[in-house]
């Protein structure tokens, strides 16, 4: 499978995208390995080097080392989202462990680390651009950041709690899918459906056939399930047997129980960093972030509480009068909230998805967020079909600038089909770098919208047209990179900027000046009339407070958990410590029973453990950075070149506190979105 192996042989399709419709799942294991072994030698290579390690033979080469691995490895995980088989997830498990021996295989090589600490330590970083002395800092970090620098026994050690930790946050993980899996609500009479939607009574029919209950309905907690029933289902029992469900997930004392988890996940974590010379594992994870530190994570936390608090009191007074209105007697409740919300927004605002949808058709939103790139960057998007795909459904274009100079390739693959995952994201198949010549980017986006029916086109809810906007944030990131080094071009940023981007194209969507582009009637042509954008933007606020207060309650519990030192590890009950860190953010009284913590994936199976408080962090910068043009103007020429020369072309190539006072001439300040969010 190596001779012919289209994935070993240079790609001469238009700009070197992968050529899809030759490569077969049987090329990529093959190919990868062979794509490793070259890799190692050319590592070996720069760590048995006879010369004396300089910055460009040892941190440059290592930036340039590996690079059709990466390109083919990209092309294997990007269609194992996009464009899926079981083979090719059973394929993706087998080739993971190896992928990541490989990056241990460099991690743990002791001769390179050395040249690395040497360059590190020699070089005097006042002499390099800005630039390179990132990249020096971000590689020998790096080497440190995964143990390099510690004794043989603590990196035996090290090793042992890094696969230990990588077990107990599968279990965890496991324990509430399985948690999530196991619940489901059997409704036999009809007159329990009362006020729920028809497409929601349609599902929960299909769901009860599909598990041999023809004739019921079947609820379970996954979110298209559960979060219509709280909205809309009249009967407040129900409400409430689900709410409690739901708050219970790995949390009843049985073999799914998180609490020890929770546990050990927490005290592992804190002894790795140990070993590192860190104090607790948000001293770790800071210290690469633009935040910096967990104090003032905790300030910007807090700070932001004393300021969302009464509103959202004065929020959850009105949504209690309101259901008082309706008849309701007694205490307002959790399971009562979504519901009585939901009927105060209907009766407050009078829009609604299905009023805005004509104004969405897929075909004219693309054409307005091209408009919008084209007006901001001068950007031009032209499809080009002689740039292979992996799926029909796929669009391939190429981006020009106002030059005409190519710019980039753009992937857009909008409609969900089986073999894709749910959600939405930006991805890349080549990072840009230069080295002499300027390697452009190819860049994608991947979306699950609703798709086109019998006669009528694709019309997208305000959600999806913003979820399109959104991604296409990142993607502009990713296309207007201009950077030396791949690692630190375009999305390779710190956590807490990256959705800066993402977020502040977001914004366009409520201007009229925007929607005028595109939003226009898909049968009519009539622009979509101006008290619908009024509706939008006053809807937007609706119950912010609330929503602020819960995001806060997770990201400082998130932080009390892993700002914990060696000597408070030991946490005896998981329920009080948790409600101790959230006391102050709560609207309700506590629920017998409920834990957040013993199912809060985020943070103890993914990566947002200590960084839970970044979707608000980068709200501060979106809010902050549009507020400029929002002064100056929405299609400000000046405002977006200052925005793509100093952020978006920069990538990771400084800290991202600099890049950001460069565009904005001082530190962000919470105002803007305190007043975006009504919270003023
Ligand atoms: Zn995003």
């Amino acid at each position: 499978m190596l001779e012919n192996n289209p994935l070993l042989l240079p790609f001469d399709s238009p700009f070197e995208v992968a050529p899809f419709s030759s490569i077969r799942l049987e090329h990529y294991k093959p190919a990868i390995e062979k794509l490793i072994e070259s890799s190692l030698l050319e590592i070996d290579k720069i760590a048995a080097s006879v010369d004396a390690p300089t910055y460009d033979n040892t941190i440059v080469a290592l930036d340039r080392s590996g690079k059709q691995l990466s390109q083919v490895a990209e092309v294997f995980f990007n269609l194992n989202s996009a464009e899926t088989s079981e083979e090719m997830q059973a394929l993706a498990s087998d080739l993971s462990p190896i992928l990541t021996d490989f990056s241990n295989a460099i991690m743990q090589n002791a001769i390179l680390f050395d040249r690395v600490k040497t360059v590190y330590t020699a070089t005097d970083q006042s002499l390099l651009d800005a630039e390179d002395s990132m990249l020096l800092e971000k590689t020998y970090k790096g080497f440190i950041r995964s143990g390099a620098n510690l004794s043989d026994e603590d990196k035996k050690k090290y090793a042992e709690i890094s696969k230990e930790l990588a077990q107990l946050q599968l279990k965890f993980g496991e324990n509430v899918l399985a948690e999530t899996n196991a619940y489901e609500m059997i409704i036999e009479d009809e007159k329990d459906l009362a006020g729920l939607p028809e497409g929601t009574k349609e599902g929960a029919a299909a769901t009860a056939e599909a598990k041999g209950h023809k004739g019921k309905w079947m609820f379970t907690l996954q979110a298209p399930s559960f979060v219509p029933f709280m909205e809309y289902a009249d009967n407040r029992a129900l409400r409430e047997k689900m709410f409690r469900a739901y708050m219970s997930k790995a949390f009843k004392g049985d073999k799914f129980d998180n609490q020890e988890n929770v546990k050990k996940i927490v005290a592992l974590r804190q002894e790795k960093v140990a070993l590192l010379g860190y104090e607790s594992y948000s001293d770790y994870v800071l210290e690469e972030r633009m935040a910096e530190s967990a104090d003032k994570v905790e300030a910007f936390l807090n700070d932001l509480l004393t300021k969302a608090t009464p509103k959202a009191k004065a929020e959850v007074e009105a949504v209690k009068a309101f259901a008082k209105g309706q008849g309701f007697e007694g205490e307002l409740e959790r399971w009562d909230w979504s519901y009585y919300s939901q009927k105060l927004k209907n009766e407050k605002f009078q829009i609604n998805d299905e009023m805005l949808r004509p104004y969405f058709k897929l075909d004219n939103a693309v054409k307005g967020i091209f408009d919008v790139a084209n007006k901001l960057y001068g950007l031009t998007f032209k499809h080009n079909p002689e740039i292979p795909v992996y799926h029909p459904d796929v669009k391939a274009y190429e981006v020009l600038n106002e030059k005409g100079e190519h710019v980039s390739v753009f992937f857009e693959d909008y409609f969900p089909r089986e073999g894709k995952r749910g959600g939405a994201w930006m991805t890349s198949y080549k990072s840009q770098y230069k080295d002499g010549i300027d390697h452009r980017p190819i860049v994608s986006i991947v979306c699950n919208f609703t798709p086109a029916t019998g006669d009528k086109p694709s019309l997208l809810t305000y959600n999806e047209v913003e979820t399109l906007f959104h991604e296409f944030g990142h993607a502009l990131h990713g296309m207007l990179a201009d950077s030396k080094y791949s690692s630190l071009s375009g999305t390779s940023v710190y956590w807490d900027f990256v959705e800066l981007p993402s977020q502040i194209l977001e914004n366009w969507l409520q201007e009229k000046e925007c929607l005028d582009l595109f939003a226009k009637h898909y049968e009519t042509g009539e622009p979509i009339p101006e008290d619908y954008i009024q509706k939008i933007k006053d809807s937007s606020n609706f119950n912010e407070g609330y929503q602020t207060m819960r995001q806060l309650s997770f990201g400082l519990m998130d932080m009390a958990w892993h700002s914990l030192k060696a000597d408070e590890i030991q946490v005896d009950d998981v329920r009080a410590f948790e409600q101790k860190a959230m006391a102050q953010t709560e609207l309700f009284g506590a629920i017998e029973g409920a834990c957040m913590s013993t199912q809060f994936s985020h943070i103890f199976q993914g990566g947002y453990a200590a960084g839970y408080y970044s979707y608000k962090w980068a709200e501060v910068l979106d809010a902050d950075a549009f507020s400029v043009f929002k002064e100056k103007g929405i299609f400000n020429k000046e405002v977006a070149t200052s925005f793509k020369e100093n952020i978006l072309s920069r990538g990771g190539s400084e800290h991202p506190m600099e890049l950001y006072k460069r565009f904005r001439g001082q530190e962000p300040t919470v105002d803007a979105l305190l007043e975006r969010s009504g919270l003023k």
